[in-house]
């Protein structure tokens, strides 16, 4: 799926969009987490223990405080770190 633009309102509302909440099946009483993520937020579902990436219910730990499944954080691992030197600050 591609990004769909929305505009904040005055109170700081948005409205997902109805293809959108028909997909991931939310409803007016589905339970949504923001997350700060980097350049954004990440809106989730909580289905109590779910994995915070990609939802899943199955495989799971806990790492800092967060529920996460062994899947992503296989990925994460993998991830290559940026360049210590070039990404330190200077002085
Ligand atoms: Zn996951």
């Amino acid at each position: 799926m591609s990004g769909i633009a929305r505009k904040v309102n005055k109170y700081g509302r948005i409205t997902i969009p109805i293809e959108i909440r028909k997909l991931l099946d939310i409803d007016t009483e589905t339970d949504l987490e923001l997350l700060e993520i980097e350049n954004g937020i990440s809106l989730t579902r909580i289905t109590g223990n779910s994995c915070v990436f990609c939802c899943s219910l199955n495989h799971l730990i806990a790492f800092k405080r967060k529920v996460i499944c062994i899947h992503c954080a296989k990925q994460i691992k993998r991830t290559p770190l940026p360049n210590e030197e070039a990404s330190a600050p200077m002085r």
